[in-house]
């Protein structure tokens, strides 16, 4: 079969990276460690593994991000060991092929979901699990590394993978795939409204308007309808999709600091060297872009004593400005994905929240998927993503034959 992957190579990794300063689209040659080529069709490993054909996989950011190595080998998540290969495509959708023994729940024509990417006690099956995995907070493993699991296994990308029980989740006959492949995103979006929600009478801001942002603008809404929520755009197509999501008002990149005085009521002031500064601005802010620039103006846009949380994940960080941590005690949160929540009063998986909401008519995502590519033409729909604007782009789909 032919797979989309990447090769966890040293040197090519090195080449592409120089070359990329001259050459924006070395990333996708053939010189390129990201190979889109035959592979041998993975068959389940184990007892408590499944097969699953993808019909559908949704084009992250965070694949973007990979496919062009915008990863800085002194960056945290560096310093532990990489998976050797790296099969994209998370956002998927498919059904059961074959299930082993041990994973007999999973029958053959099941809708499936993929819940957990990177490797966790999980899929190696630690007995005990890391305290973290215990709680059902998988992408925080405190065992990470890939030694003992299987290579070969396929990504949303590809039209088979091979996953551990636990790694999928089922989803009803009647969900389009079109929602299906949308639910991990919500998960995320899920994750990031509950580690720090907006209280009432608060007023929040989501940086940022691609899929994750609208994703959050759409959970926060749903579970919170009295609260204000704004955002930021950077295109026109992404400020009618916001406030079509229920969001309060949107702010136009350009000219947000004096904007979000006037919402939130704060003073806007600036020194030397465009110095600029809100006293008194949002009381929670989301931050979805997760660029230098981004979690830097929403440091400043916070009230004193209220809330960032990063979202948007920065592989390759450079200068922050951290002062209003200290400056106006802004706390600063981060997630990971998803992992185990308190919804409702009851613990759950954050696709579990997503889920509930959704089977509730709380979700509307009838215009997320604005794009739809046959999985080989990945190149066309990379393009069509950087080029925001123009395409108008919200959610790429790529489609299995
Ligand atoms: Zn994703
Ligand atoms: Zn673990």
């Amino acid at each position: 079969m032919r797979a989309l992957y990447f090769d966890a190579d040293p040197k090519r990794i090195a080449l592409i990276k120089a070359l990329s300063t001259v050459w924006k689209k070395a990333a996708l040659s053939r010189l390129s460690p990201l190979k889109y080529a035959e592979v041998e069709e993975p068959e389940i490993p184990g007892p408590n593994w499944v097969k699953v054909k993808n019909k559908m996989c949704g084009l992250c950011g965070s694949d973007v991000h990979f496919l062009f190595m915008e990863i800085d080998p002194r960056v945290a998540p560096a310093a532990v060991p990489p998976l050797p290969r790296k099969f994209l495509g998370h956002e998927m959708v498919g059904e059961v092929v074959d299930a082993g023994e041990g994973a007999a729940e999973f029958r053959r024509g099941d809708r499936v979901i993929q819940r957990i990417d990177w490797p966790s006690c999980f899929q190696k099956e630690s007995a005990p699990m890391c305290r973290q995995c215990a709680r059902g907070n998988y992408p925080l493993c405190e065992n990470p590394g890939w030694e003992g699991l299987p290579l070969n296994v396929g990504g949303g990308f590809s039209p088979y993978m091979v996953l551990h029980k636990t790694q999928l989740i089922k989803i009803d006959d009647a969900m389009p795939d079109e929602h299906a492949i949308l639910i991990e995103p919500t998960a995320c979006a899920v994750r990031a409204t509950l580690k720090r929600p907006p209280g009432e009478g608060e007023k929040a801001l989501v940086i940022g308007t691609g899929a994750i942002g609208l994703s959050l603008i759409g959970v926060a809404r749903a579970m919170h309808p009295d609260v204000e929520i704004h955002a930021t755009y950077r295109y026109p197509h992404q400020a009618e999709m916001a406030m079509a999501l229920g969001a309060s008002g949107v702010v136009e990149e350009k000219d947000a600091y004096r904007r979000v005085a006037e919402i939130t009521g704060g003073r806007h002031f600036s020194g030397l060297f465009n110095n600029e500064m809100v006293i008194g601005g949002f009381d929670v802010i989301y931050d979805t872009v997760g660029s230098d620039r981004s979690l830097k103006d929403a440091l400043r846009w916070a009230r004193s004593e209220g809330s960032v949380v990063v979202v948007g994940i920065n592989f390759a960080p450079k200068k922050l400005d951290y002062s209003p941590v200290w400056f106006q005690e802004v706390k600063l949160f981060g997630i990971n994905c998803h992992g185990r929540e308190v919804f409702r009063g009851e613990e759950m998986n954050s696709f579990e929240v997503a889920l509930t909401l959704y089977r509730e008519e709380a979700l509307d995502f009838s215009n997320f998927v604005t794009h739809r590519f046959p999985v080989q033409d990945y190149l066309k729909a990379i393009e069509t993503f950087l080029d925001k604007g123009k395409t108008r782009v919200v959610k790429i789909a790529l489609v299995h034959a």
